[in-house]
């Protein structure tokens, strides 16, 4: 898929939408989402133009890929979430209910979190 460059998150990262913002540096972002899902609910998202785990896996240069491992911990480093636990989500397309086109990962906490999918 062709990376949409009116996507909200591109938006988010141009200054043109607000956010929440929780921790940033040279090639990630980490923002409160707007619909949490649990007490502690932040998106981390690469500054790079990428789809989904798929584009970023094939083509992120390593440090991006390492920036944005390393912005899940801080992120739980300042939400205070390494003791008790937290959960990290990257959906991917369709099957995966994917609404916005640019990789997030969705960082949930706060919490017991249940089973990982709901059983249908
Ligand atoms: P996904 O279904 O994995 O694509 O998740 C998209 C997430 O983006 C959802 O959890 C939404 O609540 C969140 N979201 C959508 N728009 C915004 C926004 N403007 N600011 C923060 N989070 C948002």
């Amino acid at each position: 898929m062709a990376y949409d460059d009116n996507n909200i998150f591109a938006r988010i990262l141009r200054g043109e939408i607000p956010s929440k913002k929780v921790f940033e540096d040279a090639h990630t972002l980490a923002f409160e989402d707007i619909n949490p899902q649990a007490p502690v609910h932040v998106l981390v998202i690469p500054k790079g133009r990428y789809v989904s785990m798929t584009d970023f896996a094939e083509t992120a240069t390593d440090a991006e890929m390492a920036a944005l491992t390393r912005a899940v911990l801080k992120v739980a480093e300042i939400k205070g979430l390494c003791a008790a636990g937290y959960r990290v989500l990257a959906n991917a397309g369709a099957n995966a209910h994917q609404e916005v086109p640019h990789l997030h990962l969705h960082v949930f906490g706060g919490r017991p979190l249940g089973p990982m999918l709901m059983r249908t």
